[in-house]
């Protein structure tokens, strides 16, 4: 076989596996105040940006094939997006990957609760998107002001009732916990709360204080204290448990899902397959390499409405990429092929019940899921 005969059965190889398209849409309204990811409150550049995004998309739709399974804006609040824009981005997209509308493509769209409206909602719907990804974070309107979001927990309930109605029927909330200054009985609340909905899909991450942001200025001159890291931990297992019995699958460490509605875009991170990333600060990894934008605003829209995006990449080594398949599989509760860890560390971490052995493969426990990264450093 000639050389080009390999290298072109690679790429389609590398192609076929491709899971999914990220688009990164960092418009918000406002600005959370534990917020750390690449956001802009400029809303007036977002139809400049939406330009900037389809000359990208043009530019790099080699990539695509059919093989395109999931579609994901997120953000940023992509809600934000006018429908007109935002349904050109599905159109182009579904456009260059050969998709049917209609089809088992999975199109999910993150959006605030203040921007669920009935017209909205039936505009989404009508555009193919049929997943929603809603940043509740919590159903106590104290401490949803403290950490400086923009809807309340009226608007939360609202907004999914007003989706359900319109025929959504896949759609994700996501939970913070360990806020200031909340307390078990709020954290419980909030669980109760959340199942009330009957959404699909649960998120939850556990608060944390990142270097620059205002909460974590806040923290420093003793305006807000952190919860107790135990009492942090028991909010967690509180979660678990709570939701597993609710009858939530708990397949990934942060994630809950009825059976059959995991989220099949994030899945194909945690499962190592390839994914393309578009938008200012998006990340894309073809299963060799990763690479991603500039994080800034103008320096993106030059770039990509030139033509001339300069995204930095990284090779990966085969250590790196068997560090992060163990690091992916035990989040997951696929887990790690016994093969591809250090076994004479297994046992015990078996023992002490933080690691399960399923078939031919090591699963974390709950209690494992604590140390995780410990538990990982370990293993590879
Ligand atoms: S809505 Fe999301 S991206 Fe925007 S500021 Fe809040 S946390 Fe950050």
């Amino acid at each position: 076989m000639c050389l080009l005969a390999v290298k072109l059965q690679k790429k389609h190889y590398l192609c076929s596996l491709m899971a999914g398209i990220y688009i990164h849409i960092p418009f918000c309204k406002s600005r959370c105040k534990y917020c750390d990811f690449f956001s802009t409150t400029q809303l007036a550049r977002q139809e400049e940006y939406v330009e900037a995004l389809l000359c990208e998309l043009d530019d790099r739709r080699h990539t695509l094939t059919e093989e395109v399974r999931t579609i994901y804006m997120g953000g940023g609040t992509p809600s934000t997006l006018p429908v007109g824009a935002l349904s050109r981005i599905v159109q182009r997209c579904v456009a260059l990957c050969g998709m049917e509308w209609g089809s088992r493509v999975e199109i999910t769209l993150e959006v605030n609760p203040g921007d669920v409206t009935e017209a909205n909602v039936r505009a989404w719907r009508a555009m193919g998107i049929n997943r929603l990804s809603m940043g509740v974070q919590s159903f106590d309107d104290t401490l949803l002001q403290l950490i400086g979001r923009r809807h309340t927990a009226q608007q939360a309930r609202e907004a999914v009732a007003v989706a359900q109605a319109a025929g959504f029927d896949n759609i994700s909330i996501d939970l913070m916990y360990a806020l200031p200054t909340e307390t078990m009985p709020q954290w419980q609340n909030d669980i109760a709360e959340a199942l009330k909905l009957g959404v699909q899909h649960i998120s939850s991450y556990g608060l944390i204080y990142e270097e620059g942001t205002a909460l974590m200025a806040l923290l420093e001159r003793g305006v807000v204290a952190a919860v107790d890291e135990d009492v942090e931990m028991q909010m967690y297992d509180y979660l678990v448990e709570t939701l597993t019995r609710n009858g939530y699958v708990h397949y990934e460490v942060s994630n809950f899902a009825l059976l059959g509605r995991e989220s099949k875009h994030n899945s194909s991170y945690w499962n190592d397959t390839p994914y393309l990333g578009l938008g200012a600060g998006a990340h894309s990894y073809d299963g060799e390499k990763r690479q991603w934008n500039v994080s800034d605003l103008d320096m993106y829209i030059q770039q990509a409405r030139a033509h001339a995006l300069l995204p930095e990449l990284e090779w990966l080594t085969e250590e790196q990429r068997h560090t992060e398949r163990v690091m992916l599989g035990l989040r997951t509760n696929r887990g790690v092929a016994m093969g591809d860890v250090n076994m004479s560390r297994v046992e015990g971490y078996v023992q002490q019940g933080l690691l399960k052995q399923e078939g031919e493969r090591l699963v974390a426990t709950t209690k494992g899921f604590h140390i995780l990264n410990r538990i990982i450093e370990d293993l590879v």
